[in-house]
């Protein structure tokens, strides 16, 4: 892989780097010689998951923070991961999503272009593509989002087209298919409060800290009824932060990038994988099927793999459940 940097204690701006994907990348940056600045505003984020460099407490729409950050601390790229992101709390509260995702990112941009910061790897995700018509699913497949978390993640990636035309804004978008796993050293992980997501869920049913889990409807048309995803562990979803931001400064253009495996798992096969790799008994129940959920959402990511040289190399379903498994028990 090219280096992502050139200078010592080069700084890169993170926003939401206290939170799970983004404190795995800051630990992959400082590996590479760079400093992650984190943004966090702490709602979701870890305070004790920011190890690798400094922590401002403060809000991607707060422009006086911004740009206080950017004269103190000069970063010379953006990986900007803050967001809400619960696809069911985003049909019930769209404000928070298009305030936070939209709002906030448009300010970001902004600072951005005011301080003539050009790089940007941006946190997009598979839900712009809604019920896809396919599977794999390519970049070039039409785009229709079926909830509002995944407008807003449309909507930016337009934004910042316009910004790219407009402002030279150089920027990928990277479309992260189900995020999962654990630190493979064992530093940081997945927690939710609440935990919405499937695997961690699943763990905690093993573990005996809650009484079941539930299979959110077993009537889809996949093979066993039950929705189908794409995987992808967090290492893996890092190292892929590095390499766009290579990407973006020796040349490459902006587009959008799947990050998923091209494998996809029901929840059933989650379920009994985790009962595989535990040894344990998941107690689980069917229930109705969740607002906004597609029945199978899966990557080809070629494009990652010719553009970006991105190869998973944590995602089998085994490896991602035994960090994720290491994890949960320590917690
Ligand atoms: N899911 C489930 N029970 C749960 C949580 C999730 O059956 O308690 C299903 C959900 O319907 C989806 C898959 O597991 O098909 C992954 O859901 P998750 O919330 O982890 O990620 P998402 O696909 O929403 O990004």
């Amino acid at each position: 892989m090219a280096k992502a940097s050139s200078k010592p204690n080069e700084t890169i701006l993170v926003t939401g780097g206290a939170g799970f994907i983004g404190s795995q990348t800051c630990k992959m940056l400082a590996q590479e010689g760079l400093v992650p600045v984190t943004l966090d505003n702490l709602t979701t984020g870890h305070r004790e998951d920011v190890k690798w460099g400094p922590l401002v407490v403060g809000d991607v729409n707060d422009h006086a923070c911004l740009a206080r950050l950017m004269r103190q601390y000069q970063p010379t790229a953006v990986i900007h991961f803050a967001a809400v992101t619960a696809v069911g709390e985003s049909v019930t509260d769209p404000g928070k999503y298009y305030r936070n995702n939209v709002s906030g990112s448009l300010s970001l941009l902004e600072a951005m272009r005011d301080f003539g910061i050009k790089d940007l790897v941006f946190s997009s995700s598979a839900a712009v593509y809604g019920n896809p018509m396919r599977s794999p699913i390519p970049e070039d497949h039409v785009v229709v989002p079926i909830n509002p978390y995944g407008s807003t993640k449309l909507m930016m990636e337009r934004i910042m087209s316009d910004f790219a035309a407009a402002h030279g804004l150089r920027f990928v978008a990277l479309r992260y298919f189900n995020a999962a796993g654990s630190d493979p050293g064992g530093e940081i992980g997945e927690r939710h409060d609440p935990e919405t997501h499937l695997i961690p869920l699943v763990l905690d049913a093993a573990l005996g800290r809650r009484a079941n889990v539930t299979v959110f409807g077993n009537d889809y048309p996949t093979l066993d009824g039950t929705c189908i995803r794409d995987y992808i562990h967090v290492a893996d979803l890092a190292d892929a932060h590095l390499r766009a931001l290579a990407y973006l400064r020796e040349g490459g253009h902006e587009q959008a990038f799947n990050l998923g495996t091209g494998q996809g798992y029901s929840v059933k096969e989650v379920i009994a994988g985790v009962q595989r790799v535990t040894g344990r008994k998941v107690p689980h129940v069917v229930g109705e099927r969740r607002a906004g959920d597609p029945p199978e959402l899966v990557a080809d990511p070629l494009r990652a793999k010719r553009l970006l040289d991105w190869t998973p190399k944590h995602s089998s379903l085994d490896t991602i459940i035994n960090h994720a498994w290491a994890f949960r028990k320590k917690i």
